[in-house]
């Protein structure tokens, strides 16, 4: 083993030597590095493979301890946007071929990696990113169009098809306030907004159960008021009464306020839905509110089993035959509240 030694100026034999490497930019890591010894003169020798050795392994502990991004999650966002390494470079605001070199494996600092993750898990800040890198003339008009556009093509896409829904359930669901839906005229965006808010305080929703929720909290109302809140219309079915022509498939993927989540169980699937927590209570009178509380009170820590079961218990189950409509009229007399 032999490399010239700039301190003896002349090629020499050198021996390796095994160093401890306790820390690397500040992250703490348990390994070694091997150092060339003149034997001569005692000095350290740079000897270029050996050191591209000593990173390679310092750089995977490192990477792997500070949890650092990986070339391929960089590659992936470019992907997603359609970009060149230089257009992200220009978005982050980087030296000129810092994209590059992370692409070809060399390693980000830490607040740089967790930078890109941010904007690698968030669109919304990538946007905001490729909006400010624009208006400082970083990023050209093909750029930022490219980007942003394609960004709100696919959110207004997702809007119409939310709209599409709710329109569709608006025409499905219609009809003049009578006695089965309470005499209440449906109301899309109030049905959501329940939900939501009945899906927030109850946990492992599923809907199954949600149907019961929806019924109770009208006929209560009605019983109460002679008005239902949702304007709902339901209908016998075998584990109880819930909403007309399994409409409520269509409500569960309504997902502004809300998101569904099917779930494969030993007994076949489950669908649960999941709050978004973004609810709006101002569709919703304090007297209805009171009502759905009422309701989620009463429910909540029963199974799916003992709520089918206490519908089972109502009139408007037990007078109605299977798939037939159930009327208001059976919420005169209630067992839920007594
Ligand atoms: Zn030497």
């Amino acid at each position: 083993m032999r490399e010239y030694c700039p301190y003896c100026k002349k090629e020499v034999d050198y021996k390796i030597e095994k160093r401890d490497v306790k820390e690397f930019r500040g992250i703490e890591i348990d390994t070694y590095e091997n150092v060339a010894v003149c034997k001569e003169c005692h000095q350290d020798l740079y000897v270029n493979e050996i050191e591209e050795k000593n990173n390679e392994r310092i750089y995977e502990l490192y990477r792997e301890k500070a949890n650092i991004i990986k070339p391929q999650d960089i590659v992936d966002l470019r992907k997603k946007y359609d970009i060149s390494q230089r257009e992200l470079t220009a978005i982050l605001g980087f030296g000129k071929m810092t994209i590059n070199r992370y692409e070809r494996g060399g390693v980000p600092t830490k607040s740089q990696s967790d930078y890109i993750r941010l904007l690698i898990d968030n669109d919304n800040k990538f946007i905001e990113k490729v909006k400010e890198a624009y208006k400082n003339g970083n990023i050209n008009d093909k750029t930022y169009e490219k980007i942003v556009s394609e960004e709100i093509n696919t959110s207004i896409a997702k809007e119409q098809i939310q709209d599409n829904i709710r329109r569709y359930l608006r025409y499905a669901l219609n009809r003049k306030p009578d006695i089965f839906n309470g005499y209440k005229s449906l109301d899309i965006e109030k049905v959501e907004n329940i939900i939501s808010y009945i899906a927030s305080k109850v946990k492992n929703l599923t809907i199954t159960s949600l149907n019961k929720y929806l019924w109770f909290i009208d006929i209560v109302s009605f019983n109460q008021r002679s008005v239902s809140i949702t304007g709902l219309t339901y209908q016998n079915q075998k584990f109880g009464p819930t909403i007309i022509d399994k409409k409520y498939d269509e409500i569960s993927l309504l997902d502004d306020k809300y998101i569904r989540e099917d779930i494969e169980t030993e007994n076949g699937n489950t669908t649960k839905i999941i709050s978004n927590g973004n609810y709006d209570l101002d569709k919703i009178s304090d007297t209805e509110k009171e009502i759905i509380d009422t309701i989620i009170k009463i429910l909540k820590n029963k199974t799916v089993t003992d709520i089918s079961e206490l519908s089972h218990r109502e009139e408007g189950w037990r007078k109605t035959k299977r798939l037939e409509t159930i009327s208001f009229e059976y919420a005169m007399n209630l067992n839920i509240i007594k």
